[in-house]
């Protein structure tokens, strides 16, 4: 007898929806995709455990007449398409006719839908592929879709699934990008009974930004749009100042309405910012790309998240130039201050806008959002910081200035520094000699009598503050803002940064919840300038996130570097030679530094003998 079995209709529906159904977010994107195709301007999407216990997907599209509803749920069955010429043009983001008849499969799924020419609506009840009942009910226009005890057919499927709160997170990412995808369209998600994000639907890019991710992210971005070889682009980007995510999560493509992850865009997009992002920081973007339904092919993944272009190079220019003329032509001296964030009591008496279930006073709330771009170019790069004081704690040095006659600086410098010694004190032997600094990097130093030494200033600063911070010196502890800083992530780095805490309060980030995705930070370590706080946090958020199996000594440790990092001169400033004498003098008391965090030397001896020999003399 032969070995091969034809499977049975049950198993072979089982095996085609894994491919499409992967997890709760699979479904509510089918589902959201269907109301959308079917025209609706209101969307209510509703979870409890993560999507596995409840999921419901409420619109007020065209509906599905009866004698359409059982077809809706056959595989291969669509009204979107007919013939295969249509596969060349798809202009809806459904298209297969496989989603419904998939998540039949794994599921309990009702269906109750008027359609708009009918004059009542129809009730259908499947389970595990299997109809239950079809009956006539009166029902407004639009189609309610609710989908139970996912996987409950399929044990293996439901071993995988993560955490509630982890498919739960994935399901509100997606909800935030498909609102964003379309601003026409009101998009309510409820989350275990509490309404977390709602969008107005007013057709405006800049509102859904706002709806979706608060005041603080909208504030950074600034418009871009363009035209180039039949590719639209339009949208809102990082402003130059502000791309300082640590990673690519909010950097966000549509496609003709579709989210889509593309490579060449987010290439071209990183493109447009070299020269005004420090490197390893990214920027984010929301931005909508519009072409022909014939220079793309949908068709190239089952969920649909990845397109083919037909050709990628007028995408990437449009998108490299769009954004690169709003970047040239954004004004960083014309920045406007955030509105500081009103910072009440308790935090939890704070809701953002979206999570009252009230369309927001857009009138009056409306941030100053977007700046709309002026002719000239500022660039914006890393600039050396002038004169800026190392914050070194203050260590006597008046011991050694008496020593200060052989210190090479100008009369003046030295009359200042000496001017602020009064109280003479036993003399203490400084084994070196100032001579100056090189490349704005390097201290020299002449180092007893037959060595020079040469000292890399931010290796050096960047350890000694490392080891206060190790220490929880005085210098390193937490300054308590007096304006909180308002930071605002996506849903993934939000949910860890809550789980950590304890850890960032150690590390001296006191944080609190400020609404979905937002945060408050109330205090950052001492070290840190107001202006690093965010990026600081950002990039430690980030790090969490990618390395949440870390033990937490160790992303402790990360944290120190990090902040030393951060706060240590950088080569390039400007510092005045008694800050550069006293960062020798604190290496000189702590003998033991001798590499930086990273393992990089802070300092290195050249011989007497050595020089003397280059010279030929010996
Ligand atoms: P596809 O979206 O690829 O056509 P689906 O299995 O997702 O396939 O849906 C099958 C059909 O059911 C759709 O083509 C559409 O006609 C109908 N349908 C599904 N959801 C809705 C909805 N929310 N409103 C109106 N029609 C719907
Ligand atoms: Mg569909």
């Amino acid at each position: 007898m032969g070995i091969i079995n034809v499977l049975s209709k049950q198993v072979a529906e089982l095996i085609a929806a894994g491919e499409v159904i992967e997890r709760p977010g699979s479904v509510i994107k089918e589902l959201v995709e269907n109301s959308i195709d079917a025209g609706a301007s209101s969307i209510i999407v509703e979870i409890q455990h993560g999507g596995v216990t409840l999921m419901r997907v409420t619109d007020n599209g065209t509906g599905i007449q009866r004698e359409d509803v059982r077809h809706a749920f056959l595989r291969h069955a669509t009204s979107k398409i007919s013939r295969q010429d249509d596969l060349d043009s798809i202009a809806t983001l459904g298209f297969r006719g496989e989603a419904l008849a998939s998540i039949c499969a794994v599921s309990k799924v009702s269906v109750l839908t008027k359609h708009k020419d009918e004059s009542d609506g129809t009730s259908y009840i499947m389970e595990g592929g299997e109809e239950k009942s079809l009956e006539p009910v009166g029902c407004p226009q639009g189609t309610t879709f609710v989908v139970k005890d996912l996987f409950y057919n399929v044990p293996a499927r439901m071993k995988f699934l993560k955490k509630d709160v982890t498919e739960s997170n994935y399901i509100a990412n997606l909800m935030d990008r498909i609102a964003l995808s379309h601003p026409e369209i009101s998009f309510t998600f409820i989350r275990d009974g509490k309404q977390v994000m709602k969008t107005a639907g007013n057709g405006k890019l800049d509102t859904t930004i706002y709806q979706v991710f608060g005041r603080e992210f909208s504030a950074g971005l600034i418009p871009a749009s363009y035209q180039f070889q039949g590719v639209r682009m339009s949208g809102y980007v990082s402003k130059p100042v502000s791309a300082n995510r640590a990673s690519r999560n909010m950097q966000m493509f549509f496609v003709n309405g579709r989210y889509v992850k593309t490579k060449t865009a987010a290439a071209a997009l990183e493109q447009a910012y070299s020269g005004c992002i420090l490197s390893g920081k990214f920027p984010a973007c929301v931005l909508n790309l519009e072409l022909n339904c014939s220079e793309l092919d949908v068709n190239v993944h089952p969920a649909k998240l990845e397109i083919r272009f037909t050709n990628e190079k007028p995408i990437y220019d449009c998108v490299y130039h769009g954004v690169r003329s709003a970047i040239t032509s954004y004004d960083t001296r014309r920045q406007e201050t955030i509105p500081p964030a009103v910072v009440p009591t308790k935090p939890e008496l704070l809701a953002k806008p979206s999570d009252s279930g009230v369309q927001m006073p857009l009138q009056e709330e409306e941030p100053a959002l977007f700046i709309p771009p002026v002719s000239h170019f500022v660039p914006v790069q890393e600039s050396p910081k002038a004169e800026e004081p190392l914050s070194i704690p203050t260590v006597d040095l008046s011991e050694h200035i008496r020593e200060s006659e052989h210190f090479q600086i100008t009369p003046q410098e030295e009359i200042d520094f000496l001017s602020q010694v009064t109280e003479p004190k036993p003399k203490k032997e400084i084994p070196f000699r100032y001579i100056g600094e090189a490349f704005r990097a390097y201290i020299i130093l002449e180092y007893g009598d037959d060595r020079i030494m040469l000292i890399d200033k931010h290796a050096a600063h960047e350890r000694l503050l490392y080891e206060q911070l190790k220490e929880k010196n005085p210098a390193a502890a937490p300054q308590m803002l007096l304006e909180p800083v308002t930071v605002t992530l996506d849903k993934e780095e939000y949910r860890v940064v809550m789980d950590n805490k304890e850890l960032l309060l150690k590390a001296g980030f006191d944080v609190d919840s400020f609404g979905s995705g937002t945060v408050l930070i109330r205090s950052a370590p001492l070290l840190l300038e107001k202006l690093d706080i965010t990026e600081a946090f950002l990039e430690i958020a980030g790090y969490l996130q990618t390395h949440r199996k870390i033990i937490l000594s160790e992303k402790m440790e990360w944290i120190y570097q990090n902040t030393a990092c951060r706060a240590a001169v950088k080569a390039g400033n400007v510092n005045k030679p008694e800050e550069l004498m006293q960062l020798a003098m604190m290496l000189e008391e702590n003998p033991d530094v001798k590499y930086c965090p990273h393992g990089r030397p802070v300092y290195f001896l050249m011989s007497k003998q050595d020089i003397e020999k280059n010279f030929k003399r010996i």
